[in-house]
């Protein structure tokens, strides 16, 4: 034990210097681990570690992905409440209220005060969190980072309840991390779970999919080569990539009908990427590649950077005939944009943090978007957890409408909205505003008048025609909205 110490305190100085903070936060967070270590003291986790070793490891993650010091400050200190008998007082008084409101957010609620199961005991814990997200969103990025290392020893726990916290991750946690634009995170938990909520389809991939990512590699390298000898030319700084897909999502878009298990069929299984400096070079950079390789037709661009995804992600996505004519995908961003991509909401966090230590907007600038720490997901997150009182209801909520997969359709005049899949124009009404649910006349799709329980597909432009006067919703609306907000505003009004 006392090996495994040394070694602890050695990534705990490591997390330190990775974290680059001045004296002060140092000084802070030297303290949260010496309390930490008391309060965990010779306790082990199943895998027979210290426990000490797994708010370090979920520390040292937030660092990576860039959060401040508060932050890192309460992953150190996030289960000393729950298991190292911590009041949320001493944190109060020892760490400062911000500090002590992030681990009180991840703090399981007693089993004593709920009659339920632990489905109970889970929707009422991440209830909790979300009142606290309403104040502080990094209470999110704390819990995200104890997910992820307790995916990553996953194994020391007993089946059942391996296959229980896998499936939660598959369903709460990835979605949460996609929403927050943290798609490295969402990958690597969604290949977790996907590893222990399918063993056997996961060892099958793995072998089935090796000659393919090998090909594509292989293929892709050698447009690489073209295409930096082509930007170079035009003195466009770059970097390009190979991107693998990863594991979960190639599953899945291998189970869609019209690919039908072909890998032949999955053209970006392994994409180009391209980073450049500034936004114009993306355009620039576009323009090389079509020069190279003739763009698919009816496949076509995707413009990210023009019209962002509501969650943040901006690039320019190309499918190209490739040499021999394969179709390859080739993906265009700024390094910004890119270190946004992986990290998302962290990222953007970093950034206010920086800025408001006085470190200048010229350095931090390169296209940078201002985030909208207001996410209207959070809002409504908050919302039904005032709400709804019942657990089901919430949870229902939780993963339909705010975490389930998202249609991208737009208004007349090219607002995005992000909507649950099956939405409809009703839906879409009330998501531009309640208010205009009482105004509706009828809808167009695309310039084209529908019924209104059409199904919403992306890249819809949808437009509500009104009435003069407001009117009463018609009760079978409720047959085919598929959202929350649609279906509790229409019941409010027709039950007055
Ligand atoms: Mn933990």
């Amino acid at each position: 034990m006392e090996n495994e110490r040394l070694e602890l305190e050695k990534e705990f100085q490591h997390l330190l210097e990775t974290h680059n903070a001045g004296p002060v936060d140092r000084a802070l967070m030297t303290k949260a681990w010496e309390f930490a270590k008391l309060s965990h003291g010779d306790t082990l986790r199943k895998s027979g570690e210290l426990y000490i070793s797994h708010p370090l490891k979920a520390a040292q993650l937030l660092c990576d992905w860039g959060l401040d010091t508060t932050t890192i400050i309460a992953e150190l200190l996030h289960d000393t409440i729950e298991d190292g008998g911590a009041t949320r007082e001493d944190l109060v008084s020892e760490f400062g209220e911000e500090a002590a409101n992030l681990v009180d957010g991840v703090t399981k609620v007693s089993n004593l005060r709920l009659k339920g199961s632990t489905d109970n005991v889970f929707v009422e814990t991440f209830r909790k969190m979300v009142l606290v997200m309403a104040k502080d969103l990094r209470v999110v990025f704390v819990k995200l980072a104890d997910r992820t290392h307790n995916m990553q020893t996953l194994s020391a726990l007993p089946p059942e309840k391996q296959k229980r916290i896998a499936r939660e991750t598959l369903e709460i946690f990835a979605p949460l991390a996609e929403r927050l634009g943290m798609g490295l995170v969402k990958a690597q938990l969604e290949d977790l779970a996907f590893k222990h909520l399918y063993p056997e389809e996961y060892t099958k991939l793995i072998e089935d999919s090796k000659p393919f990512y090998k090909e594509a590699t292989a293929h892709t390298d050698k447009m690489r080569t073209t295409i930096e000898k082509a930007l170079e030319a035009e003195k466009i700084h770059s970097e390009v990539n190979g991107r693998q897909k990863h594991l979960y999502s190639l599953w899945r878009k291998l189970s869609r009908k019209e690919i039908d298990r072909d890998f032949e069929k999955i053209h970006d299984i392994v994409a180009l990427r391209i980073l450049v400096d500034k936004v114009p070079d993306c355009y620039a950079a576009l323009g090389i590649v079509h020069a190279l390789y003739k763009p698919v037709p009816n496949l076509g661009i995707s413009d990210f950077i023009a019209q962002p995804k509501p969650n943040g992600y901006r690039s320019i996505h190309t499918k190209v005939f490739g040499p021999g004519g394969r179709i390859v995908e080739v993906q265009i961003r700024t390094f910004q944009m890119h270190a946004e991509a992986e990290n998302g909401a962290a990222a953007h966090w970093a950034y206010a943090d920086a800025k408001s230590k006085g470190v200048s907007d010229k350095i931090l600038e390169g296209g940078h978007v201002q985030v909208d720490t207001k996410l209207t997901w959070v809002k409504e997150l908050v919302a039904w957890q005032n709400q709804l009182t019942d657990s089901e209801e919430f949870l229902k909520a939780v993963k339909f409408d705010a975490l389930s997969e998202r249609n991208f359709v737009f208004s007349p005049n090219g607002d995005v909205y992000d909507l649950p899949v099956g939405s409809t124009p009703v839906d879409f009404a009330y998501a531009v505003h309640t208010n205009l649910g009482s105004y509706i006349q009828g809808a167009k799709v695309n310039g084209k008048i529908v019924p209104l329980n059409k199904t919403l597909k992306s890249g819809d432009v949808v437009e509500i025609l009104k009435s003069k006067n407001i009117h009463e919703p018609n009760r079978d609306w409720l047959r085919f909205v598929v959202t929350t907000t649609a279906r509790r505003q229409i019941s409010k009004i027709l039950n007055k």
